[in-house]
């Protein structure tokens, strides 16, 4: 994201140039066609003739080459047919300033391009360069670090060993980081260690600009997040009343004169992705400078129902959609919906934000966060 304003320091494009490959003419010579006209030189993109273009005259010319001095429009080769005795037959008329483009007709020297806070897509960049702005200030990528907390999670690929699982949850954390726009850092899996934990969490606050941890953050003997976080960070422990993804921590740890903020998202693979997007991403790209935070929400058809349980909760079921042939977004559920069942999540790009009550019948609308848009 650029962090300053971007001015123009040259005009795109430099100079006046043939949009066609073709000729070079006079338009008053071409107002009755078919016509002849003497061909007095050629001139390629990137080459230059500084041959005067006179009445009865053309020149052969690239696109984007310089319009030679004395011509006022192009015709396209598919309009001419080229004669013995270095003549060139002309069956089209055109009018002055056909196929010409003019100094700074895309860019003129001196307009502000973009305003600080521009985001810089690949077309961004593309102009930026148009522009001879080879260095800009932006802002720095977030570095995020991930932790995953838990003495039964295995990530080196060996057996398990009784009451062990695999650790998935950093895995998907990371490259979630990623596509937030900030850079990802992992620090490994922690052990439920009060005294190692604490190591990591200090260690991570002096290198790094948020931290984000996984597990341990409910009502567990062994949630050690919440043990050693109450004690070295200022912090908020909250009970959301969504589903899934209810118990959330967030906080700030001081590292000298910093404050870090930190994320404490629930273990439960399903509920650690669903805090993610609605807590941590939005406050990521708030770092960042960014004015659009969230995912983009509209309406969609809940092509089948989308039942649920009263529980005084709002339930961001997991959902496949797609844009129909009717310009709505049409969605169905992925299946089940437990947050310990993230391989029928992963097959969702959206969460429809069921509202407390008894579910959306089919056809019904359904607010809709889009997590991707494929
Ligand atoms: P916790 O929040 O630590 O009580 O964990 C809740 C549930 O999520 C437990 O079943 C954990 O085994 C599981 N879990 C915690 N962390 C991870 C992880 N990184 N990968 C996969 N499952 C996890
Ligand atoms: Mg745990």
């Amino acid at each position: 994201m650029l962090a300053e304003a971007v001015v123009a320091a040259e005009d795109v494009p430099p100079f006046v140039n043939s949009a066609v490959d073709g000729y070079a003419v006079l338009a008053g010579d071409v107002g009755d066609v078919p016509v002849r006209l003497r061909v007095v030189g050629e001139v390629a993109a990137g080459g230059f003739t500084d041959r005067v273009l006179g009445t009865g005259e053309a020149i052969r010319i690239m696109t984007g080459a310089p319009m030679p001095a004395g011509a006022d429009a192009a015709v396209m080769v598919e309009d001419t047919e080229r004669l013995d005795g270095g003549e060139v037959l002309i069956n089209k008329t055109v009018p002055r300033g056909a196929s010409v483009r003019g100094v700074g007709e895309d860019v003129h020297v001196g307009t502000e391009l973009f305003a600080a806070g521009t985001v810089v897509r690949p077309a961004v960049a593309g102009v930026l360069a148009s522009v001879n702005a080879r260095r800009v200030r932006v802002y720095r990528k977030l570095n995020v670090a991930v932790v995953s907390t838990g003495d039964e999670l295995v990530s080196d690929g060996s057996v398990l060993r009784p009451g062990q699982i695999r650790e998935s949850n950093k895995t998907m954390l990371l490259p979630l980081i990623a596509d937030a726009g900030c850079r990802p850092i992992d620090l490994g899996v922690v052990r439920d260690d009060e005294a190692a934990l604490e190591e990591v969490l200090r260690l991570a606050a002096i290198n790094f600009d948020a931290i984000i941890t996984s597990g341990g953050v409910s009502m567990g003997e062994y949630d050690v997040v919440k043990a050693v976080l109450s004690r070295i960070a200022d912090m908020r422990w909250m009970q959301i009343s969504i589903k899934p993804a209810k118990p959330l921590a967030f906080g700030l740890l001081a590292s000298g004169d910093r404050r870090v903020p930190v994320f404490g998202l629930p273990g439960n693979p399903v509920s650690s992705m669903v805090s993610f997007e609605l807590f941590a991403r939005p406050a990521l790209r708030k770092m960042m400078g960014h004015a659009d935070l969230d995912r983009p929400t509209l309406f969609a058809v809940a092509d089948e129902g989308l039942p649920r349980k009263p529980d005084g909760r709002t339930a961001y079921m997991r959902v496949a959609g797609s844009f129909g042939p009717d310009g709505r977004y049409h969605i169905a559920s992925v299946g089940a919906q437990g947050s310990h069942q993230l391989a029928v999540t992963s097959l969702a790009n959206a969460l429809a934000i069921v509202p407390d009550g008894n579910g959306i019948e089919p056809g019904g609308s359904v607010a809709t966060m889009l997590l991707s848009i494929a």
